[in-house]
């Protein structure tokens, strides 16, 4: 059972589409876990609508609609070509996706992702994990936006993440298994957003390995001696 939602802020940006990319995409991947905030978001997304049906219209020149036609209808043999090139390429993503699920169907953890999360997935299973403890693997996904890192951070089966502060938000996602920190337990669909100054220590639970989606606004800081050593490899990399 999810136990964790998106604030209705959060909910009402996505749903306005004012949500910074990245932070959209892990609302999203949420949305398509949870069916009590894909109501709420449906709810918001039909008063938009009823908003913008009863706001005041903007004047735009006369003939703009006629403008627009003529351009449409005026595309070169050129354009044409260019865009029959790209629905091939699409058809080519399309088919290279339907095949990601063979490509990582050795990794049980990956296998029920929220669709927005599979897309991130590099085609041909080439996802790069490194290791940052004994219990923690993080692989770093391209979302096309430089504002946050987006990524898989993997806990081992009963393993402690070094205990950590925040300098930036941080919002985590629990796509598979879970874990445990000094305020509660963590399952799938669970969606957690953490502050600058919130100093925590995660541990994954027994029975199984637990994935997470990571967005990260600043780096996380981890305190004390051994923080000295790990910070490098949590320095950000927005892609
Ligand atoms: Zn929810």
């Amino acid at each position: 059972m999810i136990n964790h939602h998106p604030d209705e802020n959060l909910l009402a940006e996505y749903s306005s589409g004012s949500l910074a990319w990245a932070l959209s995409l892990s609302v999203c991947a949420h949305i398509q876990l949870c069916p009590h905030c894909r109501q709420k978001v449906s709810a918001l997304n039909k008063i938009g609508g009823v908003i913008l049906n009863t706001s005041a219209a903007e004047t735009c020149a006369p003939n703009s609609f006629e403008n627009l036609m003529q351009r449409i209808h005026q595309k070169t043999t050129t354009e044409k070509a260019a865009v029959e090139k790209t629905e091939g390429e699409q058809a080519t993503k399309i088919a290279a996706a339907e095949g990601l699920n063979n490509a990582y169907s050795h990794d049980p953890l990956l296998n029920r992702l929220p669709k927005i999360i599979e897309k991130l997935l590099p085609i041909n299973g080439k996802l790069k994990w490194q290791r940052v403890s004994s219990a923690l693997k993080t692989a770093r996904l391209t979302a096309g936006q430089n504002e946050y890192e987006v990524a898989f951070q993997r806990i081992s089966s009963g393993g402690k993440i070094v205990e950590h502060d925040h300098r930036g938000l941080e919002i985590t996602l629990v796509l598979q298994g879970s874990f445990s920190d000094e305020q509660g337990i963590y399952s799938r669909g669970d969606f957690l957003v953490r502050t600058p100054g919130e100093i925590h220590r995660p541990t994954a639970t027994l029975n199984q390995d637990c994935l997470c989606l990571s967005v990260v606004a600043a780096p996380v800081k981890v305190t004390g001696f051994i923080g000295h050593f790990i910070n490098p490899f949590l320095s950000i990399k927005p892609a």
